[in-house]
């Protein structure tokens, strides 16, 4: 198995058991302790993970809120359930209302977001926003940003979903692309 992938695993086991012991990290993926700690090393700098006695666990993402119950972007406060959490380099970490806004944070950003992390609308639980399945054009309507993304870890969630209340489910990049073509239709409003 590449890096790549082992580290990509890593953190959706750490997003999923918040914490992970480095000896059980190793047999599973049938390398050497040391090489763990080689590909957690960026994880703990970026403040997505700190290290505990042998072993990980996920960063508390309440410390290191630069912007309190407001979205970084439109200032409208956060309901959670629907709100992203950007995870930055050096330790920062920015809260938006909703994906809408955590997209175009994003495209603000660019390679300093490491990770972007929101809500499963159906288990409550963190996710990586990256990997998600997003339902767009939904007949239910959460009352923030348009578009509106509604986000589930599992596609047959998000297919479930859609059977009950319309929509369409979308990739990170294709629900980005979205907002990003509204946004060049109407030039500076958010
Ligand atoms: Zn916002
Ligand atoms: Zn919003």
């Amino acid at each position: 198995m590449l890096a790549n992938e082992r580290q990509k695993q890593i953190k959706e086991l750490v997003l999923s058991r918040k914490n992970l012991k480095i000896s059980e990290l190793s047999k599973k993926f049938k390398v050497s302790d040391m090489t763990i700690h080689r590909d957690i090393k960026a994880m703990v700098e970026s403040g997505f993970i700190v290290k505990t006695f042998g072993g990980i666990s996920l960063a508390s993402q309440d410390t290191n809120v630069s912007n309190g119950n407001e979205c970084v972007l439109c200032y409208k406060s956060i309901n959670f359930r629907f709100s992203c959490r950007l995870i930055l380099t050096k330790n920062r970490v920015e809260t938006a209302c909703c994906m809408h806004c955590g997209f175009i944070r994003n495209q603000m950003l660019g390679n300093e977001v490491l990770e972007i992390l929101c809500y499963d609308f159906f288990t409550n639980t963190t996710i990586s926003a990256m990997n998600a399945n997003f339902v767009m054009d939904t007949t239910l309507d959460l009352g923030c940003c348009q578009p509106q993304f509604l986000l589930f870890n599992q596609s047959e969630h998000a297919q479930g979903f859609v059977r009950g209340f319309g929509g369409n489910v979308v990739t990170f990049t294709e629900a980005m692309e979205k907002v990003a073509r509204q946004r060049e239709k109407s030039k500076g409003c958010c």
